[in-house]
């Protein structure tokens, strides 16, 4: 493996600095990724010398930004194997793309008596906006059931389908729990009986190449900013025939084609469901994130990754007064865990004050803390930056809490 992660992390300026006195231990990937310095330099580049709006003007610098924004579409259709560009669809992030297709694709096609999928384990930005288009259709949403150990409950998830569901939409790596979920099997039960899928790709796309025809997903959604990109741009790739036959989610400038009191008639793919001006310096340091991440094999980040991830659930297991909430087998980048006589929010700020930052709470997956009887979870999430040493030196800010807790 030719992963040299200090070489990594020094393309990452946030992490070289102290917190509270204490070299900074960045565990919140799951939240949010930091962003390398090709990142913050293209979104600089684009402000001081292209800045212009797309798609409209009759001027160089338009023409330059409508040119970087095309571009940037380009590269993530090459990033996820879409087969068409317009099939790449710029969001704000994971919660709108899920949106979009809940909102365009539900209201039209939900009626009394079908049925949604989603399951139990998933963020609320996979929840509540199917169930507000439920209650809107008379349709139902139905939970997934998880096992103890954090996986989608497959055998139930298989006798839940029937003719009455009409759509899947699952979440590819679990945010709360760190759990990998067999997505392709998910998809090809639910194409057997005729439902669509959208899979949620916000705690995946980060970690290793998805391949979105490889997956035969009917959507994805992501967002940037959890792929050391910016905030505020995501993506929704949707099969083109899909995309063609929906309405539009918002209406505006730009996702129209001609517009008068009488009718108005939608633009084509992919600016029927873009109105408005776009995140474009967004979109281009996206697109400069997923290049940086094409600057390695991300096989060896995959490997990297899952040694630090291996290494944490070790020394987890091994430490007393630790549970750990979540244990499914094929996971990735999250350790979700509770210390024995403490609150999570209690831990979060010691272990703050330490120099070391994790997310506490519930995590916007309410029902699966519901289902482990917990309030909420400390939860240490890894990005390709992170190594064995800042493992070593959560633990050691662990011993701590205890000692001031306990
Ligand atoms: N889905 C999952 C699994 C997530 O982890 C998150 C964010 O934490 C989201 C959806 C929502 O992402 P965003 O807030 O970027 O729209």
């Amino acid at each position: 493996m030719s992963f040299d992660v200090e070489k990594v992390r020094a393309d990452f300026p946030i992490l070289h600095q102290e917190i509270n006195g204490k070299p900074l231990v960045y565990l919140d990937n799951g939240a949010t990724t930091q962003k390398p310095e090709a990142v913050i330099e293209a979104i600089s580049h684009y402000y001081r010398y292209d800045n212009s709006n797309v798609h409209r003007g009759a001027h160089t610098l338009s023409d330059r930004s409508t040119a970087a924004f095309e571009s940037a579409r380009e590269t993530v259709r090459q990033f996820l194997n879409a087969q068409f560009s317009e099939e790449v669809i710029w969001t704000k992030g994971t919660t709108e793309g899920i949106n979009l297709v809940a909102f365009s694709w539900g209201l039209s096609n939900l009626k009394p008596g079908d049925q949604v999928l989603v399951s139990e384990m998933e963020h609320h930005a996979n929840i509540v906006p199917w169930q507000m288009v439920c209650e809107k259709t008379g349709a139902q949403l139905q939970a997934i059931p998880v096992t103890e150990d954090g996986d989608v409950d497959l055998e139930k998830y298989r006798a839940m389908l029937s003719d009455a569901v009409k759509f899947v939409s699952i979440g590819h790596v679990s945010n709360a729990l760190g759990t990998v979920n067999p997505v392709r099997e998910i998809i090809s039960a639910a194409h057997e009986i005729g439902a669509l899928t959208l899979v949620d790709g916000a705690q995946a796309v980060a970690h290793w190449a998805v391949d979105v025809q490889e997956l035969d997903c009917d959507f994805y959604a992501f967002s940037g900013h959890k792929l050391y990109g910016p905030t505020g741009i995501g993506v929704l790739y949707g099969k083109r025939a899909l995309l063609n036959d929906m309405t539009p989610f918002m209406g505006g400038g730009e996702m129209i084609e001609t517009v008068s009191f009488a009718k108005t008639t939608y633009n084509k793919l992919p600016y029927k469901f873009e109105p408005g001006t776009p995140n474009i310096a967004g979109a281009i340091g996206l697109a400069t994130a997923m290049n940086y991440l094409n600057t390695f094999d991300r096989d060896d980040v995959v490997a990297h990754e899952n040694d630090v991830l291996g290494y944490a659930l070790k020394r987890a297991s091994e430490y007393e007064g630790l549970r750990l909430v979540g244990r499914a087998k094929h996971r990735a980048g999250v350790l979700s865990f509770l210390i024995d006589g403490t609150h999570p929010h209690d831990v979060g700020t010691l272990l703050d004050q330490q120099g070391v930052a994790v997310r506490t709470g519930n995590h916007c997956a309410m029902p699966i803390m519901e289902h482990y009887g917990v309030p909420g979870t400390v939860r240490a999430s890894f990005a390709m930056y992170n190594s064995r040493a800042d493992v070593d030196a959560l633990f050691a800010a662990l011993d701590k809490v205890k000692m001031f807790l306990l």
